[in-house]
């Protein structure tokens, strides 16, 4: 079996750069209009997570092993090495579940962490659990839909690392801003952040502007603030 490798590492692969369905889909998720049809959104978040599997599949290994058809035998190729898919709950899941869908013999992390809000408008990252299968010498890929000041993300990825060393890191977003890009790459020079947009600024209350809003919130609906 040969195996084969393209690296990715450091940069920002941005997907909406050139004209694609994935434009079409990320139109409907900002748009305040379509946003609001939950299984809609949930849906279009699901078809970028198939895109962004398919992208990030580029990039991984692969063997060529013999099968045989019921005609013959062909060369055929097989991903080396199986990742593991990690998200952060909940706003996470639609992402998730697309890429799920296309590596479908993945395993699965879940970390479960929320914005814990100051009177003064401030948070910090509460890590509640995490559940995480063997990450030594694996390649995670990280998928959270709003990249925003990074902070999540950061404390994550080291939450991850200290459970083992794993191979590699790919993050996945939907919408990446530009100060929470620059955050996790001063962190990770090293770790691919593949995105559907890359937004200019955060506003005070360190969303996304223009974004597309609370991406948990039109998943799922409301939940109660921290
Ligand atoms: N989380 C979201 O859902 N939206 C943002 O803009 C930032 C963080």
């Amino acid at each position: 079996m040969g195996t084969e490798s393209k690296s990715n590492s450091g940069q920002v692969i941005h997907l909406g750069k050139d004209n694609s369905l994935a434009n079409v889909y990320m139109k409907e998720l900002r748009c305040k209009e379509t946003q609001v049809n939950r299984m809609r959104f949930r849906e279009n978040v699901y078809r970028l997570g198939q895109i962004a599997a398919y992208e990030i599949s580029k990039s991984l290994n692969f063997s060529t092993t013999t099968i045989e058809t019921p005609l013959a035998e062909a060369e055929a190729k097989v991903l080396t090495d199986q990742p593991v898919i990690a998200t952060i709950l909940r706003a996470g899941l639609p992402l998730y579940h697309g890429l799920l869908s296309f590596f479908d013999e993945a395993d699965s992390a879940f970390i479960s962490a929320y914005r814990k809000h100051d009177q003064f408008d401030g948070f910090e990252i509460e890590m509640t659990s995490i559940s995480c299968p063997t990450i030594k010498d694996r390649t995670i890929i990280l998928c959270d839909p709003m990249l925003a000041t990074g902070q999540s993300l950061v404390k994550t990825i080291k939450a991850i690392q200290n459970l083992g060393n794993p191979f590699h890191i790919i993050i996945c977003t939907v919408i990446a801003s530009e100060e929470g890009i620059e955050y996790v790459s001063q962190q990770f020079p090293t770790f691919p952040i593949y995105t559907f947009a890359v937004d200019p600024e955060l506003n005070a209350k360190s969303y996304i502007v223009p974004g597309l809003g609370d991406a948990g919130d039109l998943s799922f609906g409301p939940k109660i603030q921290e």
